[in-house]
């Protein structure tokens, strides 16, 4: 069972608890667990916004619809995400969009993140660790599991904070170049 899975059960079931203890109502449970409602159709999804900083291309992508992530989108971020040097396009992790998201629900990040940098191929990496410093040998942007990145019109420490304490992976962070690493390997937290 996913983070995510566990937190939606956790919220159904603490639902479940109250209204049971109060009155059996179930028309009174069935509407408060109700997802929202546009139109007539009832749909529950996870929304990304983001703009690759490097080659300018913008993604606004619900990229998990009720209950189900959605291969056609994915594949749209992957494009984004893609490794802008050598144009490479990689799977991104999909639990690595779900902290993201969670992510921009916690900071309220209306204009959605700036990606500094998603997937990197091999050849990318090794050039990059050549170039600077702080770029590890088995970086986890070589599988598709990191992101560097910020969310305009929020600080950069907030953001910060809020990656740590969702405690959904590894949290770099870089204030000096204005950017925070997230990725889906151990949860474990360092400054650039
Ligand atoms: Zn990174």
């Amino acid at each position: 069972m996913t983070y995510l899975h566990r937190r939606a059960f956790l919220r159904v079931s603490s639902v479940v608890v109250v209204s049971a203890a109060s009155s059996f109502a179930v028309p009174a449970l069935a509407k408060v667990a109700a997802p929202a409602v546009i139109g007539t159709k009832e749909i529950d999804c996870r929304t990304l916004v983001m703009n690759n900083l490097h080659s300018g291309e913008k993604v606004k992508s619900d990229y998990w619809v009720d209950g189900d992530y959605v291969p056609g989108e994915l594949a749209r971020i992957n494009k984004v995400l893609r490794d802008f040097r050598t144009d490479e396009v990689y799977p991104i992790d999909p639990k690595l969009l779900d902290f993201v998201h969670l992510l921009g629900n916690d900071v309220d990040a209306r204009s959605g993140f700036e990606i500094i940098c998603g997937y990197r191929t091999p050849a990318t990496n090794e050039w990059l660790r050549k170039e600077s410093s702080g770029v590890a040998e088995h970086s986890l942007h070589m599988k598709g599991q990191a992101i560097d990145l910020c969310a305009p019109g929020r600080s950069l420490k907030k953001v910060h904070e809020a990656a740590l304490n969702l405690r959904l992976g590894g949290v770099g962070y870089y204030p000096d170049s204005d950017f925070i690493h997230v990725d889906t390997g151990r949860v474990r937290r360092w400054t650039g």
